[in-house]
């Protein structure tokens, strides 16, 4: 039989990774880099488009970003200016017709757009466009502000993008590439990361990059400058770079889950080390949670920096009870006879003899639908643990996301109906530990609330949103003052302790 790996990921996923190149002779050549420091954000399909300052060259297929470009296709891609986009389906289904950049040739000129986020009232845009005549070729949501731009009544790009943007809701950080400029755009709210680097050039001079995240400037030996502010279009050319601030202001909702789990560790997210936040994480859920245990276990790989904030807090050894096999491919045959536990073994193997005996805390990072966590915690078991207790750096997660992130149904969300006690009997596990809401916040220092946590709250910051979470409760039944006390259940604490 064959199966996709994912199957056996229960995670939320990420959305999209973004990378823009200005003005460097190699420009695609970095591009290509950049997406591959970014692939976590996104591994279903992969795109390039450079200027060579008179025409723009595209290149898109499905796949990681290493296997689409082959030397003899960057070598397609001429010019000293890019943008590449890396894709994980948020919006629109997963076709090769989806991936990014959209290039575009309209009265604009030629445009190549790159997109991170989700639009939350792309659905009501492309039906009144399509009344309007517009011919939508993709059923991304961003082909909505390719459709408002050559709208806009506007005599420049940066004012037709304004235009466009100002109708549109939700979270976009976005790149636009001309014949002859980048533009680099953040909304208002500033939901997803967007950072501004630059690169010594050999010959004197310095080209200018945009990135989702910072890891992708250490592996050019690029310096990071800043974050694109929320509510900020830059607009990079040969006159230099400029700042332009093209919506009202809104109140600051980035996301905190790119301080838990999204973000590589070695990335400065919204001007925030999030490997500092994930020890924070740690930290905080010992204080919280303590456990009478021998060693401390990660989930790898995102479970390593709070299992260590964990071990550093709590004085119980981290060990690395838990071994990741990162070289899964693609699809694999499952032998015709079941294994037990499967899926689960092909990416993780217990260290028996760290394991065998001992009371293990075992630390990650969240639990989505449950079922992996349930397979882990009876793999740790069957290595020998005499108890195990779960902990997780974060509240239980209640809610879908509508920003950009792909995540399931609140029906397939465990903590969505379920109690901790619940949770904890289907894990298996002798007491679950969650992160409080304020533990939370606190790991990442949003001491001004500019953090979303709407997937722990269920309460979304856009109107739209809040109209589409009650239908959504309508069609199962649920009541918005239920999704109101599971706020309140996030906003504290949450522990079960096995009383048998
Ligand atoms: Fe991030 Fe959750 Fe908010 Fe989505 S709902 S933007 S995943 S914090």
């Amino acid at each position: 039989m064959t199966q996709k790996r994912d199957i056996f990921d229960d995670h939320f996923h990420d959305e999209c990774g973004v990378f823009g190149v200005f003005g460097h002779p190699e420009a695609s050549n970095l591009a290509y880099l950049g997406l591959y420091a970014l692939q976590h954000r996104g591994q279903e399909s992969a795109g390039i488009v450079s200027s060579d300052g008179t025409d723009l060259h595209l290149h898109r297929a499905m796949g990681e970003v290493e296997e689409i470009f082959q030397p003899h296709v960057l070598a397609e891609l001429p010019g000293s200016l890019a943008i590449g986009h890396t894709r994980y389906s948020t919006a629109g289904d997963k076709a090769l017709l989806n991936a990014q950049p959209i290039m575009i040739d309209c009265n604009k000129g030629k445009l190549a757009l790159g997109h991170n986020g989700n639009l939350t009232n792309a659905a009501e845009w492309r039906r009144k466009l399509e009344h309007r005549g517009s011919i939508f070729q993709t059923n991304s949501d961003t082909e909505v502000i390719v459709h408002l731009i050559a709208r806009s009544q506007a005599r420049n790009l940066s004012g037709a993008l304004g235009d466009a943007l100002n109708q549109v809701e939700g979270a976009y950080s976005l790149l636009v590439l001309t014949q002859d400029e980048l533009y680099a755009v953040r909304d208002p709210r500033g939901f997803r990361p967007l950072v501004l680097g630059k690169l010594p050039l050999p010959a004197g001079g310095e080209a200018w990059l945009v990135a989702s995240e910072t890891c992708a400037f250490d592996l050019l030996n690029a310096q990071y400058v800043r974050e694109i502010e929320p509510g900020e279009m830059v607009r990079i050319s040969r006159s230099g770079i400029e700042s332009i601030h093209f919506a009202p202001e809104k109140p600051h909702q980035q996301c905190i889950f790119e301080h838990v789990y999204f973000s590589r560790p070695d990335s400065i997210i919204f001007g925030r080390s999030v490997n500092e936040s994930r020890e924070m994480l740690g930290r905080l859920l010992a204080k919280e949670h303590p456990a009478d245990a021998d060693i401390v276990v990660p989930v790898p790989d995102s479970g390593v920096p709070a299992a260590v904030g964990y071990a550093l807090e709590s004085r119980i050894p981290f060990r690395m009870g838990l071994i990741r096999n990162h070289y899964i491919g693609r699809t694999f045959i499952e032998p015709s006879q079941a294994i037990r536990n499967f899926g689960v073994k092909l990416k993780l193997n217990p260290v028996r003899n760290l394991i065998d005996g001992k009371r293990i805390v075992l630390v990650d990072d969240s639990i989505v639908r449950g079922t992996t966590s349930r397979k882990i915690v009876r793999m740790v078991r069957e290595a020998g643990a005499i108890e195990v207790h779960v902990r997780i750096s974060c509240p239980p997660t209640i809610s879908p996301c509508y920003y950009g992130v792909d995540t399931p149904t609140r029906e397939e969300l465990i903590a969505s109906s379920n109690s901790p006690e619940e949770i904890r009997r289907f894990l298996g596990a002798d007491s679950l530990g969650y992160l409080s809401l304020p533990g939370l916040k606190q790991a990442v220092n949003d001491t001004e609330g500019k953090f979303c946590t709407s997937c722990y709250t269920g309460n979304y910051p856009t109107d739209l949103v809040q109209l589409e979470v009650r239908e959504g409760h309508a069609k199962t039944g649920d009541t918005l003052s239920g999704n109101l006390s599971e706020a309140r259940q996030a906003e504290r604490p949450v522990a079960v302790q096995h009383e048998d």
